[in-house]
């Protein structure tokens, strides 16, 4: 299985960020030294075109971004001081979703150890996302006919509100998130499918959702690819997440999802998406468990 990684630009923030830049080195080295993925495996991806980006962003937005005029509010609410670093980490992180998906379509699963920036709108970023990952992925792969349809399953604790409105008035792509009611965003977007949870909830209820849904989102979209955001932040050492899943439930969520898209022969590719536990090896347990899932669940079809 290939896996992308772009955690060689690394952005200037002060200490006390919570946004933890820290584990996504620590997760290439973890899949590599716990032989999860072949070093031969592990690619690092080139830069988002800017064509690409256009698939989905305004021009306006981009132009501000590659200039960096953008509105003194939007960066605020995108949570990064902007640099040229913040633009090439930006546009590499859309790029390893780019070529994670192209990856998926050969072998059934990859994965990018980035990505999952869910809070960005075509026109604006938030919450440490500048372009939507996923959004562009999908938008560039159906350009070069390679999809026709997708379906993104959002585990990420926090509702997918850049992806949901990218794709609202658009029916090829199927946004299903899971996330916490009370968390942000604040003002929830509309997903084709959205299932909220209230604080506290854990792994029995997290897990009896997942279950109940996913089957028939998959079997009604019936999707070329399914891009799955495997965010860490559910977990109960999460400071944002505000729900209560344990590193075991987490990684049967991951293994419900790979299940569920093996069964049908659906091409899924993953993104990391968020985590923010001060405890920043059990973010970094989570997502490898996520990456050991995938590999496991492409082993599995090559078996059969
Ligand atoms: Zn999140």
């Amino acid at each position: 299985m290939r896996a992308f990684y772009c955690d060689h630009f690394v952005l200037p923030l002060p200490p006390e960020h919570r946004f933890p830049m820290a584990k996504y080195r620590m997760l290439r080295e973890r899949v590599i030294a716990e032989g999860i993925i072949a070093p031969a495996d592990l690619i690092e991806p080139a830069a988002a075109e800017w064509t690409d980006l256009a698939l989905v962003h305004t021009q306006t937005y981009l132009d501000g971004v590659a200039a960096g005029s953008l509105p003194r509010e939007i960066l605020r609410r995108i949570g990064f001081p902007w640099s040229e670093a913040m633009v090439e980490r930006a546009r590499r992180s859309v790029g390893g979703t780019i070529a994670a998906s192209r990856a998926a379509l050969e072998d059934g699963v990859a994965a990018n150890l980035a990505g999952g920036t869910h809070h960005s709108f075509s026109d604006r970023g938030e919450g440490y996302c500048v372009f939507n990952d996923v959004a562009v992925a999908a938008a560039a792969l159906q350009r070069d006919g390679l999809i026709a349809r997708a379906a993104v399953v959002d585990c990420d604790v926090h509702q997918g509100n850049g992806t949901a409105a990218i794709f609202r008035d658009d029916p090829s792509v199927f946004t299903f998130s899971l996330h916490g009611a009370k968390n942000f965003p604040f003002r929830k977007e509309v997903s084709d499918l959205d299932v909220t949870f209230e604080d506290g909830a854990g792994d029995d209820e997290y897990l009896t959702a997942l279950r109940t849904h996913l089957p028939g989102v998959l079997d009604r979209q019936r999707p070329d690819l399914v891009f799955y955001l495997a965010g860490a932040d559910p977990y109960e050492g999460d400071r944002l997440g505000r729900l209560k899943l344990t590193i075991d439930g987490l990684r049967t969520r991951d293994r419900v999802v790979f299940d569920a898209c093996r069964d049908r022969d659906l091409p899924v590719v993953v993104a990391m998406s968020g985590g923010y536990a001060p405890d920043v090896d059990a973010i970094v347990t989570i997502h490898s468990n996520t990456i050991r899932e995938a590999v496991h669940s492409c082993l599995s079809v090559s078996a059969s």
